[in-house]
């Protein structure tokens, strides 16, 4: 400012506390408490620790992109909307119109923005455990509390636990991953359907792994009014656009859409959703090379010598070894990079999430497991 008396900050005034003293006197204590997303370095490396999808785009497709995104006006802010990303969605999965779309930067901001809407004081998120962690995570970021149900010791749903749950703390909110991660399986829809019963609010039926799965709750949205179900694009070959969406009745998705930032989901994203979303026959297709792969990698892994293969309908497979930290150590030596999922829950003691790689990329992980669980 010129012409003007400094401020008590540029004259150095009130200078006494520290950054640290400042953090620790209005950051709240269960922020501090947290670390950081850790996300593993894994250049050079064999990544099979995110559920990505390990194929390149087809080469028509990756041209369609390209060309789109070149149009692409970047000085322009991106439609607040999103219509036509929106519209290709709804025409490549069959969304009812009696149903509402909303977009988001990945399904990890739908999460936040769901529950940023239903923390009401006092309101009570609830899950099964082990699951997505960021369900968690979002009920902290809100002030929400947060009450996870154990599965069983198969992973299915307790679903008297879950009852008695949902009828002493009426949660206001819901998620369950359907297939869940980080266990793999697929609930059975008879439990899921009883959960939305029981439930008094929303359930987001997560199904992140869609691609993957024979079930799907989409196709049930108008039965349950209080379903939201919520998807992502990151596992079928495209984590980079960062899309997720939610599809449920109008009156949820207009609230939702109150809390969201006013231009979320960027212009170059929109803009490929329209493109590849436009013919989803190479999403099935890659999808469907994954499958065998997981079906080939199940079948390998359950050999090795004290080996659990537990059931998968996702793009991963989780898999206890006698030392989960031995082998995880072992394949990273031989740049393998998997998930040692041990300590997260005690239901994944020594256990390993493995994402299905490309056929080579397979064999490696299984020539390199082969020498570590003799
Ligand atoms: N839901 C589930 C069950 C997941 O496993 C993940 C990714 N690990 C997400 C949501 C978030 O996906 P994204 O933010 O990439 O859309």
């Amino acid at each position: 400012m010129t012409g003007s008396a400094p401020s008590p900050g540029e004259r150095g005034e009130g200078k006494a506390s520290s950054a640290a003293d400042l953090v620790a006197s209005v950051v709240r204590p269960e922020i501090r408490a947290l670390s950081a997303y850790a996300v593993a370095k894994a250049d050079g490396m064999v990544k099979l620790d995110a559920m990505e999808n390990p194929y390149a785009l087809p080469g028509p497709v990756r041209a369609r992109l390209d060309a789109a995104l070149a149009r692409v006006a970047v000085n322009r802010y991106p439609d607040g909307g999103a219509d036509a990303a929106k519209a290709a969605l709804r025409r490549a999965l069959g969304i009812s119109d009696r149903q509402a779309v909303l977009l988001g930067n990945g399904s990890d901001e739908l999460i936040q923005i769901i529950t940023s809407a239903l923390a009401r004081p006092g309101a009570v998120m609830l899950a099964p455990e082990p699951s997505f962690v960021m369900y968690a995570m979002n009920a902290l970021y809100a002030g929400m509390r947060f009450v996870g149900v154990p599965l069983s010791t198969d992973f299915s749903l307790d679903l008297r636990a879950m009852r008695s749950v949902i009828e002493r703390e009426k949660p206001s909110l819901v998620f369950i991953a359907y297939p869940n991660n980080p266990t793999g399986n697929l609930f059975a829809a008879r439990d899921v359907e009883a959960v939305l019963r029981a439930s008094p609010g929303l359930v987001v039926v997560d199904e992140a792994y869609y691609a993957f799965a024979e079930a799907s709750f989409l196709p049930r949205l108008a039965e349950h009014p209080n379903l939201l179900v919520l998807r992502t694009v990151s596992k079928v070959g495209l984590a980079g656009i960062r899309l997720g969406y939610a599809v449920a009745a109008p009156e949820w998705i207009a609230q939702l859409n109150k809390v969201r930032a006013p231009y979320n989901v960027n212009a170059l994203t929109q803009a490929g959703a329209v493109e590849l979303f436009a013919d989803t026959a190479w999403i099935a297709e890659q999808a469907s090379a994954i499958r065998a792969e997981r079906a080939r990698l199940e079948a390998a892994l359950g050999r090795l010598p004290g080996a659990t293969v537990f059931p998968t309908q996702t793009n991963f497979v989780l898999v206890r070894v006698a030392d989960a930290k031995v082998v995880f150590d072992g394949l990273k030596a031989r740049r393998i990079l998997v998930k040692n999922v041990h300590g997260w829950h005690p239901l994944l003691a020594n256990c390993l999430r493995i994402t299905v790689g490309t056929p080579e990329e397979n064999d490696l992980l299984l020539a390199a497991c082969a020498e570590l669980c003799r």
